[in-house]
């Protein structure tokens, strides 16, 4: 039984000797970049000039793209495509499954005369129904009209996923959808809450640069992750069924000796990062940075930031990418928030911006951000938006998974706050202090900070422990967790700030109707904004306790657990939703169901692999070696041995029987837990007794079976341990 992990060891030993790896395309990245992508370039070899430059308009203003082009599109991209060896094309979506999903038709079809052709034409671009009824939908269909629709989505480019040499397959963005036109996924509304934001800001971005016509977001996301062996991993049912370890006792030397982090990347490691770069480029995704992180086997990835649209498409796909590439290299990725309890968790932070069609980064302050009004609108604005709606950016990083990073002593807290940097933090109060009606006041204020230290990235301090934090020009939200699809947090940061800058304008308008001057009145608002949002400032330690307490004074929510969280949604704050259309009421009811869900369904399926775990692995493993040793008593005893003699036997003997019974009546005990927390009533009922009852008997039973690992021989434990999953590569 043990035998598998040392045959397991013995495959890695061997694998030192085939690190293989593809040859890249080209010594020049520049010239296989974006080579899968039907782009800019693709289009213009493939489309006549007229329908070349109809779509770019359509794509560049969001307008509708017609039936009779839609029709010409398609038959260049299936030129295209056909012309890269593509035999079949799918519709690409991101349901609220977390996951993507595809389904693949062919080019070829039979005529009614059954003549075989291939076709690919505008109706199948614009427009597919796949088999919706297995995926979420919070209960906005009945099976009886299970039809979803996908929709394409033209603003995010068609590209080529190859699956290894054996095929290669058209991807189309699209968004998934109801009959009726519902939500069922996270691009909807992503779109949605991007345009809303478009028409909150460009006003506003008017006051100061007449020539901007549109506001866009930007995102560069932040990926870590694991990486473990393929043969350790496979003989892990928690990591195969779960995605983390649910059982493991830490070794000696984890991260304690922080020697990991940006330290060399392990031979097998890089190679496997060479070639998912190389099929990132291919793809057009911009991976630019790569390194170790802070704890033992996790690593991170970088890409140049994108508009949000792409950048999110771009992240999923990068994440399908990671999986199947490291399988190439017999390792598997782990995208988990915690796949290992006592060091450092996964996350994925998101780095938000806002910018303007003239090129200008809205949230850069340039070298005088005391007398940059059109950055300290933006940037009070925001931070106004997080203070008033903190509880719904918690909602959409709140997760089974990150639950274990988030409100457990680690990066970063569940209390939503925003760090400013120390400048920001002072040019903020002196704007405040000079008081909040006398605009001259504030403008002295202003000219007197001008003289502050120049801003850029690398001079504003860092803070790993604020959830939200100001990076130079952009804000960094920090705890989204790394297996998310950044489609719900930045759906949410563009919807808050759109309705915050709506608020703002009209404010601002009333003053200046009143007599104000622009400059004047502007001022103000920020003032009273400045004020307003202090209580969610913090420029502290996020990790500390008596932040714990100083933001429970302050009255910021502090949600520990993904159901209360959850809540925010369908509560007054998720008002903002409804108001900006973002979501309907319908929609959003929906889409909460399903997060309780996800939930429930997690923490059945962790609960369930741990009983079969602690059943027929770790108690097996257990008793065997403690019938050995009670054997061993035995003879001792019958050749005359005294009880002094195997005192210390006997003491282990016991250690093992206190853990197996604890083990035993663990499982005993979880089992009637999850039956009562299936039976809870409504969904968010059953959320809640899961997260009340269930997990804390997993957590007791755990301590158990890291006590069993640390008695029994190591030769006779079955799993493979953290330090082999940590070291061996
Ligand atoms: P940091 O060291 O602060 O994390 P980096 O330069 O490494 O800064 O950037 C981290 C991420 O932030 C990258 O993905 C980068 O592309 C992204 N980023 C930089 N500027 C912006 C911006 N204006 N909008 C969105 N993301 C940005
Ligand atoms: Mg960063």
């Amino acid at each position: 039984m043990s035998l598998s992990r040392m045959n397991a060891l013995d495959t890695i030993f061997n694998r030192y000797n085939d690190n293989e790896y593809a040859d890249m395309p080209s010594e020049k990245i520049i010239d296989f970049y974006g080579e899968n992508v039907f782009n800019d370039a693709a289009m213009k070899q493939y489309m006549d000039e007229q329908t070349y430059l109809s779509v770019k308009a359509a794509i560049q203003n969001g307008t509708k793209l017609s039936r009779d082009l839609a029709d010409t599109i398609a038959k260049s991209m299936q030129t295209w495509a056909q012309d890269k060896g593509v035999t079949h094309f799918t519709h690409w979506f991101q349901p609220w499954t977390g996951k993507t999903a595809e389904k693949h038709d062919s080019f070829f079809n039979l005529t009614p005369s059954g003549k075989v052709i291939e076709v690919f034409e505008g109706d199948a671009l614009v427009q597919q129904e796949p088999d919706g009824s297995s995926f979420p939908s919070g209960g906005m269909r009945a099976t009886f009209e299970a039809r979803g629709y996908t929709a394409w989505d033209p603003s995010s480019p068609a590209f080529i996923f190859e699956n290894g040499g054996a095929g290669k397959t058209l991807c189309i963005p699209t968004a998934f959808i109801t009959y009726t036109g519902d939500a069922m996924d996270y691009k909807l509304p992503l779109l949605k809450s991007e345009a809303y934001l478009n028409k909150a800001a460009t006003p506003v971005a008017q006051m100061f640069d007449k020539a901007c016509n549109k506001v866009t977001v930007t995102l560069g996301w932040e990926q870590e992750y694991f990486i473990v062996d393929e043969a350790l991993y496979n003989l892990r049912p928690d990591l195969i069924l779960t995605g983390r370890t649910l059982v493991g006792k830490l070794p000696a030397k984890h991260q304690n000796l922080d020697d990991h982090y940006f330290g060399a990347i392990p031979e097998r490691i890089y190679t496997f990062m060479r070639d998912l770069e190389i099929e990132s480029h291919k793809l057009g995704i911009p991976v630019r940075t790569r390194h170790n992180e802070v704890a033992p086997a996790q690593y991170e990835f970088a890409p140049v930031f994108e508009g949000v649209n792409v950048a999110v498409d771009h992240n999923n796909l990068f994440m399908d990418l990671m999986e199947k590439v490291s399988r190439r290299h017999k390792l598997v990725v782990l995208l988990h928030e915690k796949p290992f309890a006592g060091v450092n968790g996964s996350g994925k932070h998101n780095n938000w911006s806002i910018a303007t069609d003239t090129g200008k980064n809205l949230l850069a302050p340039g070298k005088e951000p005391g007398k940059n009004l059109m950055f300290l609108t933006f940037f009070v604005n925001t931070i106004r938006a997080v203070y008033e709606w903190a509880d719904l950016i918690r909602a959409a990083i709140a997760t089974a998974n990150n639950d274990h990073r988030l409100g457990a002593n680690e990066a970063p807290p569940a209390i939503i706050s925003a760090f400013l940097g120390d400048t920001m933090d002072k040019l903020l109060n002196e704007i405040e202090k000079s008081g909040k009606s006398d605009a001259s006041g504030i403008k002295t204020a202003l000219d007197l900070v001008e003289s502050m230290p120049l801003l850029e990235k690398d001079t504003t301090d860092r803070n790993r422990t604020s959830p939200f934090a100001f990076t130079g020009n952009k804000f960094e939200i920090r705890a989204v967790g790394s297996s998310q699809n950044c489609g719900g947090p930045m759906t949410v940061m563009n919807t808050i700030v759109g309705a915050q800058l709506l608020k703002f304008k009209e404010e601002v308008d009333k003053l200046i109707a009143g007599g104000k001057t622009q400059d004047e009145a502007i001022l103000v608002v920020l003032a009273k904004y400045i004020k307003e949002s202090k209580k969610i400032r913090f420029e502290g330690n996020g990790y500390s306790d008596e932040w714990k307490e100083e933001a429970a004074k302050r009255g910021l929510s502090n949600f520990t657990a993904t159901p209360e969280a959850l809540k925010a949604y369908t509560g007054k704050k998720g008002d903002v939703f409804i108001k900006s259309g973002v979501f309907s009421k319908k929609e959003l009811h929906a889409y909460q169901e399903v997060q309780y869900h996800n939930y429930a369904s997690k923490l059945q399926i962790e609960s369930r692999t741990l009983g079969e775990m602690v059943a027929n692995l770790i108690l097996p493993a257990s008793i065997s070696y403690q019938k050995k040793l009670a054997d061993n008593i035995a003879v001792l005893k019958s050749i005359g041995l005294g009880e002094g003699d195997y005192s210390a036997q006997m003491d282990i003997v016991k250690a093992l029987s206190t853990a197996i019974n604890g083990a035993a009546r663990g499982v005993q005990a979880m089992t009637e837990a999850r039956r009562a927390a299936n039976e809870a009533g409504d969904i968010e009922a059953q959320a809640n007794a899961y997260c009340e009852n269930v997990k804390s008997i997993m957590e007791e039973i755990r301590t158990f079976c890291d006590r069993l690992e640390y008695l029994v021989a190591d030769a006779e434990w079955p799993l493979p341990k953290y330090r082999e999953m940590f070291y061996i590569r």
